[in-house]
């Protein structure tokens, strides 16, 4: 999952109102609308990522991990 616009894969949730948007980090440019089952996967990725990473590859996060769990997302919210 990475922005459109600028190709960050450093992507943040803003709250607005009822919705949950998934805006960019580095150039807030708007991702998408997230859905309740979206943003709880994207709070599981995000919040804990060292102890998601440490239970998944019991080391320090490996370039293929990473592509891996950006795959995930992608296909969690449906971008790919
Ligand atoms: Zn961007």
């Amino acid at each position: 999952m990475i922005c459109k616009k600028c190709k960050s894969t450093n992507l943040q949730v803003i709250e607005s109102g009822p919705h949950k948007k998934l805006t960019c980090a580095d150039c807030f440019a708007f991702v998408k609308f997230l859905s309740k089952a979206e943003y709880k996967t994207f709070r599981s990725l995000n919040a804990q990522p060292a102890d998601a990473v440490g239970r998944a590859t019991q080391g320090p996060l490996s370039p293929e991990v990473a592509k891996e769990m950006i795959d995930g997302l992608d296909k969690a919210f449906g971008l790919k």
